[in-house]
């Protein structure tokens, strides 16, 4: 749930409201320091099924508050307050409503000997959810569950910025609700987030509504001066985010819509019966998990380097390598049994809908639309080679966007990349897991489809949930309002829920005119050229061996995310966002036949306002990397690139390879089947154009051998 500051030139790690605009007195401090020691508060989090699942994901992120620094400290500048802007950047990036830095007094511990040597803090305040409105079911769920939320995304966000810090070689550990010897109401004093007024700490923006979480650490970074205990925002500039914070206006719009709708209109985007694009529902294969590259690289099949690589690719920067072991460590949490409880109140499709969105925008979720699962939804097989046989109606799918400021600071293919996948990831994954295990608390069968681990391929739930169409880059759906710029993650279910229909938005026309991302793929991997069928689904099928490859073995970034980077619709569309862009997104959505005569327009000023280049006040991370058990400088020359309007896009000179479902190994093989590049290329020899398809459906032929899949060889033939 990353907010957007308006404002170009606001350096990221200044956060979403205007803590800077807000008065200081540095004499607040010694008083404060001064006050007698406290006992720990009353730890008590709700007794619904929301909050014994945020209470279980609050222990999950407990067990990696703590571990050993890495055994060097990484090379870091002098500079204390650039070191600030790196720990501030990381805690906002996670989307903490807040952060401070303060030194840590020994009266903030509580008991009388400190345990740890650790003489910094950084607070992060994260702000409460609202609850639904009267008679939306989720306000029953969500009722005494508003402080686990917050305290659980505070813990988790304090978790990954210690991670983040012992990576860099120093010690820290994560403090949070129900599992800390620190008094925090006290360090958020200090650092500057609250004043005492009438014996309460409060915050200038929030009041009493928000949770508190704290790293302690011995890493020096610039600290933050206390609030004068008269210091308040200038109202008016806090309207209209003068000073490029987060509007006071944005913030009202968001409260007043309704709660299972996301801050975006999607309600003013045309539904049609069916996805933009076609999909011979009869003819699509399920695949297995071991098809997909990420997995091939990972079992050895497109060679040793990228073999070593797949398992750090996305990992080898600080923060994304601590957002990993969270991700990892919910993985047992996806499943489970369902509680035996009386189902009688959740029958009713529609009021389930309702509420299960309420419930998934309450816990962070961008964007969430409902969809039957079709058959071909589902893996054939899961990566270690068993099979997956349907288990579940229903899909919830959740966008979480990868966060339009941290993106506008980078190239795509630097060394953030792989964190803001990570990110999602995690965050996916929390809110997922949350609602599933809430689901089964009530007697519903449910699961989190994880991209740790997924039964169900997520690109064609993404589209028949009605979130998006698919776009030139291939397997990747692009929404109306965040563009590419998201990861998504599903719950499924056989809670009975009402299906959302699919979307059009013209993207079909946009990208057939924009060649953007495939004029700025860095390895060529997105096609020139036109549509066509690939198992079953019209698209233009990208050169998906060639990107895995560049992801896994980027060596001057972490991953890469450059197509969604730059691509025009990668934008901010809120009553923040730049007023042409709020204009051309309106136009884009409700004035669809002028699409022929302003896709040219819209591309080529695109590029003429420089959109898709890199903001440096935006840039808030160090180029760092993991090599082994230590964090070093990245390679110089971290991948810099900006756009390039010149480079030629001539399809006719791009050499593309077709992993066929016939191509793809067997799905019981855990051992390396490498690609064979050369009958890829070849096979482009068979594909169908979208005519030709519907041509021969019509014409009763049946559906191309190289739609069906490589066969499992069996338990017999592998002992062979
Ligand atoms: Fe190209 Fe990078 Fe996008 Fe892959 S992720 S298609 S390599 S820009
Ligand atoms: Fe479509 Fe252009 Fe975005 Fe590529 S960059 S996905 S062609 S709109």
């Amino acid at each position: 749930m990353i907010v957007h500051p308006a404002s170009k030139d606001r350096p990221y790690h200044w956060g979403p409201f205007p803590l800077e605009a807000l008065a200081r007195d540095p004499a607040v401090a010694a008083a404060e320091i001064a006050r007698p020691r406290i006992g720990p508060a009353p730890a008590a989090l709700g007794a619904s099924p929301l909050a014994g699942a945020l209470k279980r994901y609050l222990e999950i992120f407990q067990s990696e508050a703590a571990g050993s620094p890495a055994p060097e400290q990484a090379p870091l500048p002098d500079d204390l307050a650039r070191r600030a802007q790196d720990l501030k950047g990381a805690a906002y990036f996670m989307d903490a409503s807040q952060v401070g830095i303060c030194a840590l007094p020994e009266s903030a511990w509580i008991d009388d000997v400190a345990p740890d040597a650790h003489d910094h803090a950084v607070v992060i305040l994260v702000e409460h959810g609202r609850l639904p409105e009267q008679g939306n079911l989720a306000r029953d769920w969500i009722g005494d569950a508003v402080e686990a939320s917050a305290a659980a995304r505070a813990g988790e966000i304090a978790t990954c910025v210690a991670g983040h810090i012992r990576w860099m070689g120093f010690s820290a550990h994560a403090h949070m609700f129900g599992a800390t010897g620190l008094d925090m109401e006290r360090l958020a004093v200090l650092a500057g987030l609250c004043q005492r007024r009438d014996g309460a700490v409060v915050n200038p923006f929030l009041g009493r509504a928000f949770s508190l979480a704290v790293v302690a650490t011995d890493y020096p970074a610039a600290v933050d001066q206390p609030l004068a205990t008269t210091a308040k925002a200038n109202p008016l500039k806090y309207w209209f985010g003068i000073n490029g914070a987060q509007s006071g206006r944005e913030r009202r719009r968001r409260a007043r819509r309704r709660s299972d709708m996301s801050r975006y209109p999607m309600e003013t985007v045309k539904r049609v019966d069916r996805p933009t694009t076609l999909i011979l529902d009869d003819e699509t294969p399920r695949v297995p998990a071991r098809a997909a590259f990420f997995e091939r690289a990972a079992k050895g099949d497109l060679g040793p380097k990228a073999l070593k690589e797949r398992a750090r690719f996305a990992t080898k920067h600080p923060l994304s390598a601590s957002q990993r072991g969270m991700i990892v460590s919910m993985v047992p949490h996806q499943d489970g049994p369902a509680a035996d409880a009386d189902g009688a109140a959740l029958e009713d499709a529609d009021r389930n809908t309702a509420a299960i969105k309420s419930l998934a925008y309450f816990l962070g979720a961008d964007l969430t639309g409902v969809c039957e699962i079709p058959r071909y939804a589902w893996f054939s097989h899961r990566g270690d080679g068993s099979e997956i046989e349907p288990y579940h109606r229903y899909a919830v799918v959740m966008l979480i966007d990868q966060g339009y400021e941290t993106m506008e600071g980078a190239s795509g293919d630097d060394w953030i990349s792989g964190a803001q996948s990570m990110r999602s990831y995690l965050r996916g994954a929390e809110i997922a897991g949350v609602m599933a295990e809430t689901l089964r608390s009530l007697g519903m069968s449910a699961r989190s489809q994880t991209n740790a681990d997924s039964d169900v391929l997520h690109i064609p739930l993404v589209l028949w949930a009605g979130l998006g169409e698919l776009s030139r880059i291939g397997e990747l759906v692009l929404n109306p309002f965040v563009g590419p710029r998201f990861k998504s993650v599903v719950l499924t279910t056989d809670l009975p829920l009402t299906p959302d229909k699919p979307i059009d938005f013209g993207l079909q026309d946009f990208c057939q005119t924009c060649m953007k991302c495939a004029r700025e793929c860095p390895c060529d991997a997105i096609p020139y050229g036109d549509k066509v069928m690939f198992n079953g689904y019209e698209m233009w099928k990208p050169d998906v061996e060639r990107c895995a490859r560049y992801r896994v073995t980027n060596p001057k970034g972490s991953a890469c995310g450059r197509c969604m980077k730059t691509c025009p619709i990668n934008k901010v569309v809120d009553a923040d966002g730049a007023l042409l862009t709020r204009m051309a997104s309106w136009l884009g959505v409700n004035a669809m036949w002028a699409k022929p005569l302003m896709v040219p327009f819209a591309v080529w000023f695109d590029d003429w306002i420089g959109n898709g280049r890199r903001n440096p006040a935006k840039k808030w991370w160090f180029d760092h990397e993991i090599v082994g058990d230590k964090t070093v400088a990245a390679l110089k020359g971290a991948n810099e690139r900006d756009i390039d309007p010149e480079r030629p896009t001539d399809p006719a000179k791009q050499k593309m390879a077709y992993y066929h479902a016939d191509m793809m190994p067997p799905p019981d093989v855990l051992t390396p089947v490498p690609v064979d590049r050369k009958a890829a290329s070849a096979a482009a020899a068979l594909l169908e154009t979208p005519e030709e398809a519907k041509a021969r459906v019509a014409a009763g032929k049946p559906r191309p051998a190289h739609y069906i899949p490589t066969p499992p060889v069996g338990p017999d033939k592998e002992e062979e």
